[in-house]
């Protein structure tokens, strides 16, 4: 029998050290052969066992360090010690008739977090959370209007990625070709283990840098980090107003990083070369969908060769707002291609699944925040019972 202190000299009890096992989905291929060759050396094993480990873990196949069969019995064991790979549990699956696929996790702690699939001809593009709630307060948004209870680790946002490709094959869907960082919360303002996280999915599970698209409303020092980075991840910002006037009664952090300061971290993102800047524009009727704004917008996006995304507004129970109408998005998009801006109306996906960010944990929250034995009088309610 192994003797627990062996690999860190520590000491500690082998039920604390349990506590403070390392998650092998939090780690970058390198890290992984560092602490896992550390691990196997102690213990005089041959270095093909990091690799078998490393092939379980990017191969995406086992669930569990248990799930590792070829490693023998007693190594698995060992490993579970100071090891732990964790994949949430799916608390709920909706699908939507448009082939979108939104699964509500719940995370060990409890927490419940959200990712989307949704199918475009022969894409799969997997839209990832990065925090449990968000502190934005963006008030067209469902997440906003939740609140925040913590960040993910990268693990966690691994995870995701990892469960949700292994549904997708079992439900007959080609590999995920994309991944955005557009679910729950400000990947930003969860730097360091997104940018982990990006590392994994990139140099781990070979999805490329230009397949991955970090969405922000506007971090300025996350912006900054991703334009410092030498691969050309993509970048969406949340712009929804082309001044700061309107942002800010969109988009609290307005107040914190001004439209000059953002669009002029925008330059820098832009100046590192290769690195496509994407404007979400989200169209909410008589509140940013004047033809006017449009071309305020036209100038910003011009200035970055930005392409813009048009998004009706997705309509969320806390907020007495509608989408533009079609001829209005119409309007709006014509005076953008009028000025020479690549744009593009998204097509809403998954409506009738609450596929926008946060609608479906909002749901979750709001009905478990009602007693029992009201929520059959709920809409809400009866719709997560079914
Ligand atoms: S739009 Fe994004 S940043 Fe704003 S509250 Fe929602 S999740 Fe947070």
């Amino acid at each position: 029998m192994a003797d627990p202190e062996r690999y860190d000299g520590s000491g500690i009890h082998p039920e604390a050290q349990r506590e403070r096992r390392t998650d092998l989905l939090s780690l970058t291929p390198e890290d992984l052969r560092d602490r896992v060759g550390h691990f196997m050396g102690s213990r005089h094993e041959p270095v093909y066992r990091v690799d078998q480990v490393a092939r379980w873990v990017y191969g995406g196949e086992a669930r569990s360090i248990a799930e590792m069969t070829n490693v023998p019995h007693q190594l698995r064991t060992e490993l579970d010690r100071y090891f732990t790979l964790d994949e949430p549990e799916p608390a709920r699956v909706s699908r939507s008739a448009d082939g979108t696929a939104k699964h509500l996790w719940r995370l060990r702690d409890g927490e419940l977090i959200e990712s989307v699939l949704i199918p475009t001809g022969d894409r799969l593009t997997l839209c990832l959370s990065s925090q449990a709630g968000c502190a934005m307060g963006c008030t067209f948004c469902a997440t906003g209007w939740a609140g925040f209870s913590r960040h993910l680790t990268a693990g966690e946002i691994v995870a995701q990625f990892r469960a949700s490709r292994r549904w997708a094959a079992a439900e007959g869907h080609p590999a995920v070709s994309n991944i955005v960082y557009m679910g729950m919360g400000e990947p930003l303002a969860n730097r360091e283990p997104v940018m982990a996280s990006l590392m994994i999915l990139n140099q781990g599970y070979g999805v490329g840098a230009r397949r991955i698209t970090v969405s922000t409303v506007g971090l300025v020092p996350g912006i900054l980090d991703l334009a410092r980075r030498p691969e050309q991840f993509r970048l969406a910002v949340s712009l929804h107003a082309p001044d700061s006037e309107l942002r800010r009664r969109l988009i609290p952090l307005e107040q914190r990083h001004p439209l000059p300061e953002l669009l002029a971290a925008l330059r820098t993102f832009d100046a590192a070369g290769g690195k496509r800047i994407t404007f979400e524009y989200t169209m909410i009727k008589d509140v940013n969908d004047d033809p006017a704004l449009a071309v305020r917008l036209a100038t910003i996006a011009a200035g970055l060769q930005a392409f813009v995304n048009l998004i009706p507004y997705n309509p969320t129970p806390y907020r007495n707002w509608q989408p533009s109408p079609r001829e209005r998005i119409g309007a709006f998009r014509k005076v953008l291609a009028e000025c020479g801006v690549n744009c593009a109306v998204r097509a809403p996906r998954g409506r009738d699944i609450d596929a926008a960010c946060g609608q479906l944990r909002a749901r979750a929250l709001t009905s478990l925040a009602v007693p029992v034995e009201q929520q059959g009088e709920q809409q809400d309610a009866k719709r997560l019972s079914e």
